[in-house]
C-alpha cells in the first residue's frame, strides 16, 4: 500500500491532550482522577486551557479587526458559555432558550446576534426587549419586529440573513446557495430592504452563512470573498451604511481518518485582503466571523467505562457505559450516513501497551451503539475508560438522552 493511501487510514494526531503515568491529563488531571472527582462515568469534560488557547490561536491567525463570535450551539452548557462570553467579542444565539442562556452569562448584548429560520413571536420580542441583534430570515419577521418596536419604544436592530447565490463547496453541511429554509434570496433583497425602511427598524447589516465543517481554507477564502462582494452588492439597495458583515465560519475539525486540521493562514491573508478593501469600498463595516464546532470540539472528551469485554467469533468488543444516546454523532446519527470512526482511545492505556482490533460499543439494545468499529486500540480491560476525543462540540445537547432510558450525561468544564 502506498504512504499516501496509509495516511487517508489513520486519525489526525489527538496531541491536544498531555499524557501521564500512562493516562490522559484532561483540565489538568489524570482521568482515572477526573473519573472520580465527577463522580460516575459516562461524562463529558471540556478543557479551559484548550479552549482559551484555541481562541488566542484564532486572533494570532486572523487579522486583528476581525471580531470573533461563538455560535454557542455547537456546546451549550452555561459554564462553557460563560467561559467563552470572556474569550471572544460575541455571541450567536440560535433560539429563545439559547438568548436566555447566553445574557445569563454575562455576554454583551450590543454583541449578541440571533439566527434561526423559524423564530416565534415571542422569541423575536425577547430579542427586542434584550436589544440583541436579529438576523432577519423571513417579511414576516419585519412585521413581528416592528410590533414589538412599536410596543416597546425601542427600535429592533437588525441584519438580514441573506441566502446566497453561491455554494460553500466541501463543507460537510450545506447551509446557502439554491432553495434553502435559511435566509433571504438575494432576489428578494431589494423589497426586504424597503420594508426595513418603511417599518423603522435599526438596520446594521448582512448575515451570510454558507456552510459548515470544512476543511478547506481555498473554499473557505473563496466563499468569504464572494461573501463580501455579495454585501457590496446589496448595499447598493440601500442608503442606510452597512455597519456589520458576519462573513459565516465554517471551519471544521479533523473527525475522521484521512482529514487534516485547518489551515488557517491563507484565511488570515484573505480577510486582510478584505479589510483592506472595505476601508474604501465599505468604510463602517466590522467584520465578524462565527465560529461553533472550531472553538470548542476539540478540546472536549466523551469518557465512557468498559463494563463488559467480549468475543464474538474472534471479534472483540468492549461494552462501554454509555455511547449513541449520549454522543449521536459519534456512533454515526443514527445510521443515516456511511459510518466512519471519530478518534477513541483507552484513556489510561497510553503507554504504548500492546494493542488489538476491537470494536467500542455502548449499552443501548441496537447495533447502531458503536462508539469504535473495529479500530486499532491499546488492549482494554473491564473498568478501564474508552474516551472519544474531538467531542466539545454537537454531543451531550445534540444527543437522544432519553433514548432507552439510561440516565442523562454529566457535563464538566475543568
Ligand atoms: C450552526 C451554525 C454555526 C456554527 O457552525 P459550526 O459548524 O459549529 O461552526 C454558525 N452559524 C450559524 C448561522 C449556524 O447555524
Amino acid at each position: 500500500m502506498s504512504v499516501s493511501l496509509r495516511a487517508s487510514l489513520v486519525h489526525a494526531a489527538m496531541e491536544q491532550f498531555t499524557v501521564d503515568r500512562g493516562e490522559l491529563v484532561v483540565g489538568g488531571e489524570r482521568l482515572s482522577l477526573l473519573a472520580a472527582r465527577v463522580g460516575q462515568t459516562p461524562f463529558y469534560a471540556y478543557d479551559r486551557s484548550l479552549l482559551r488557547e484555541r481562541v488566542a490561536s484564532l486572533r494570532a491567525a486572523l487579522p486583528k479587526g476581525i471580531k470573533l463570535h461563538y455560535a454557542m450551539k455547537a456546546n451549550p452548557m452555561p459554564a462553557v458559555v460563560s467561559f467563552m462570553a470572556g474569550l471572544v467579542d460575541g455571541i450567536d444565539v440560535a433560539s429563545g432558550g439559547e438568548l436566555k442562556v447566553a445574557l445569563d452569562a454575562g455576554a454583551d448584548a450590543a454583541e449578541i446576534s440571533f439566527a434561526g429560520p423559524g423564530k416565534r413571536d415571542p422569541e423575536l420580542r425577547q430579542a427586542v426587549a434584550s436589544r440583541v441583534l436579529v438576523n432577519l430570515e423571513s417579511p414576516r419577521e419585519v412585521d413581528v419586529l416592528a410590533a414589538a418596536s412599536a410596543d416597546f419604544g425601542v427600535a429592533a436592530r437588525v441584519a438580514v440573513r441573506v441566502n446566497p447565490d453561491f455554494e460553500l463547496k466541501g463543507s460537510g453541511m450545506k447551509m446557502g446557495g439554491g432553495p434553502k429554509q435559511f435566509g433571504v434570496d438575494v432576489e428578494q433583497m431589494p423589497q426586504l430592504m424597503a420594508s426595513i425602511r418603511h417599518a423603522g427598524l435599526a438596520f446594521e447589516g448582512f448575515h451570510l452563512f454558507a456552510g459548515s465543517q470544512n476543511l478547506r481554507a481555498e473554499s473557505i477564502c473563496e466563499a468569504q470573498l464572494k461573501s463580501y462582494e455579495l454585501a457590496l452588492r446589496l448595499a447598493e439597495y440601500t442608503s442606510m451604511p452597512v455597519r456589520f458583515l458576519n462573513l459565516g465560519g465554517g471551519f471544521g475539525v479533523p473527525y475522521f481518518p484521512g482529514e487534516q486540521r485547518l489551515d488557517l493562514a491563507p484565511i488570515g491573508d484573505n480577510l486582510q485582503r478584505l479589510l483592506q478593501r472595505a476601508r474604501s469600498e465599505m468604510p463602517e463595516v466590522a467584520f465578524v466571523i462565527e465560529l461553533g464546532r472550531y472553538m470548542v470540539a476539540e478540546a472536549g472528551v466523551y469518557v465512557t467505562r468498559v463494563v463488559d469485554r467480549k468475543i464474538s467469533r474472534g471479534q472483540v468488543y468492549l461494552v462501554t457505559d454509555g455511547g449513541l444516546n449520549h454522543h449521536l454523532s459519534a456512533a454515526g446519527n443514527f445510521g443515516q450516513v456511511v459510518r466512519k470512526n471519530y478518534p477513541v482511545t483507552i484513556g489510561n492505556r497510553q503507554g504504548g501497551q500492546a494493542t488489538e482490533i476491537a470494536s467500542v460499543v455502548g449499552p443501548l439494545c441496537t447495533p447502531l451503539d458503536l462508539l469504535a468499529d473495529r479500530m486499532q486500540l491499546p488492549v482494554a480491560a473491564i473498568g478501564d475508560l474508552a474516551v472519544v476525543f474531538q467531542s466539545g462540540a454537537y454531543g451531550a445537547s445534540a444527543s437522544p438522552q432519553a433514548f432507552l432510558g439510561h440516565a442523562s450525561c454529566p457535563e464538566v468544564l475543568v
